[in-house]
């Protein structure tokens, strides 16, 4: 088999002419010819990447299939970062994948992927697929230019043009470790700028998610969103709105736990798409810098926690984008009816959360322990009886203690409260009963009725 570095756009088997005919039929414009960097000039290197991913290209790559890792990894490669996961890209049909690999499975009913499985590592690996932004095409988009089919498979040439970022659209070719660029992308990584493929106004209709993405690697990567893409987010941040829910909390979770939540927060609001998200959070950050900056020291401390190889939870952060305008609803709640400061939160996190839920739909395990977290906190006021030392022992105590400590850090909670839980934690049990000023089990007025043993028969 000649080398596929060589042999460029060239099908050879009975698939790709098929495929062949098939696109020119659509009319897909012209392949263009990528730019090749040869091994030699630049630095991603083999051990940049994941042994499981080297074994899937070199076996595509030795059974005459084109292979090609694409996307964030050789994008963190060339940056020197670590690339997390490995995407591959390939013109072997999905079963022609499962065929080559024992630990394989497809996913994907729309469109098939390949999930080759090395222990906990996945390789997802895609079929080259076609763009569906051409004009012929138009039944591929609804009434506002979302994509709503993109379900063809193409060639590399065409895979090219359905990424998102010139640098997220690179290619490394395991046949020879050339890197192959048809946009412009490693310069644009030199430049660290945030370059969309083809014209913005398109891109971001098509998929508005892209959006976040812009804002999300602008963050983690520290590159600048071009003027073009910033324009037309400007144009489109109302689109947003139409995307489903539960795609949006996939992106919330990459968003702000990717260790760059503060910096994505700042641009989220800078670029006025923060508010699509959180409606009622961002009210609120503008009304009241205090809550601002408690929500940045969240994020911040959310981002060294990631930092340190800690783990972080998201019902935490929902939590924190939810305090204050729980907080304003339960003051409004409790002026209409008799309830406690706690039962109020707890109302009010689940009213805010049937209006957020359209928004972004967030799994009951993160949402339930969060209300709970809120509505835990007037409990850090009362500091006597056995009731509050007995809250130690609840099992949302940690999460809330640590909110009520981020609250404190903003100013939010007074000192002598923060402190007084904090020491307490360390104390022994009789300690804690004279802090708490709880009477010593011995001194128990009411006496315990003991049972007697009945004598065997
Ligand atoms: P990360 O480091 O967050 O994984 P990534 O670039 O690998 O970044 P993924 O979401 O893993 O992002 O997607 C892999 C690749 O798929 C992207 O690099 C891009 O080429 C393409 N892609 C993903 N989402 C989109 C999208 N919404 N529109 C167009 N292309 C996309
Ligand atoms: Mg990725």
């Amino acid at each position: 088999m000649s080398d596929p570095a060589q042999r460029g756009c060239y099908y050879t088997d009975a698939f790709s002419i098929a495929k062949r005919c098939f696109l020119k039929k659509r009319g897909t414009k012209k392949p263009s010819s990528p730019k090749i960097i040869p091994r030699s000039a630049h630095t991603v290197s083999r051990n940049d990447i994941s042994n499981s991913a080297l074994k899937v290209l070199y076996r595509l790559h030795k059974s005459g299939y084109q292979a090609f890792l694409v996307g964030g990894c050789v994008r963190d490669a060339l940056l020197g970062l670590h690339p997390k996961d490995f995407d591959v890209a390939t013109d072997a049909t999905p079963e022609e994948v499962r065929a080559l690999f024992d630990n394989c499975r497809l996913i994907g009913r729309r469109f098939r992927l390949a999930h080759v499985r090395f222990g906990r590592e996945i390789i997802e690996t895609a079929t080259f697929r076609a763009a569906a932004n051409h004009a012929a095409d138009d039944a591929a988009h609804d009434d506002e230019g979302r994509i709503i089919r993109d379900n063809v498979y193409g060639s590399i040439e065409e895979d090219v043009w359905r990424r998102d970022f010139t640098c997220n659209a690179l290619y490394y070719n395991i046949a020879d470790f050339s890197i192959w660029d048809y946009t412009n992308g490693v310069n644009d990584i030199q430049q660290r700028q945030l370059v969309l493929i083809g014209d913005p106004d398109t891109r971001l209709r098509e998929d508005p998610v892209r959006m976040l993405r812009a804002v999300r690697f602008a963050a983690k990567l520290d590159f600048t969103i071009v003027k073009s893409v910033e324009k037309s987010i400007r144009k489109h941040k109302d689109l947003l709105a139409n995307v489903p829910a539960a795609r949006l909390f996939d992106e919330f979770l990459k968003m702000f736990q990717a260790g760059a939540a503060e910096k994505t927060f700042d641009l989220l609001r800078e670029h006025e798409l923060f508010v699509q998200l959180f409606p009622a959070t961002d009210q609120e950050l503008n009304d009241d810098p205090a809550f601002a900056e408690f929500v940045r020291a969240a994020l911040r401390n959310t981002d060294r926690r990631i930092a340190a190889g800690q783990s972080v939870t998201p019902m935490f952060l929902i939590g924190v984008f939810f305090w204050a305008p729980v907080k304003r609803l339960a003051e409004i709640r409790r002026s209409e009816e008799k309830m406690s400061e706690s039962q109020a939160l707890s109302l009010a996190a689940y009213e805010l959360l049937g209006q957020q839920q359209r928004r972004i739909s967030m799994p009951k395990r993160f949402t339930v322990p969060m209300r709970e977290m809120l509505a835990l906190q007037p409990r850090f006021e009362n500091q006597r009886g056995k009731r509050a030392m007995n809250f130690l022992e609840h099992r949302r105590f940690r999460a809330a203690y640590d909110f009520m400590m981020l609250l404190s850090e903003a100013g939010q909670v007074d000192k002598a409260t923060a402190d007084f839980w904090t020491q307490v934690q360390k104390q022994s049990a009789v300690e804690r009963a004279r802090t708490f000023e709880v009477e010593k089990p011995a001194g128990n007025k009411r006496r315990r009725r003991r049972r007697r043993r009945r004598a065997p028969q």
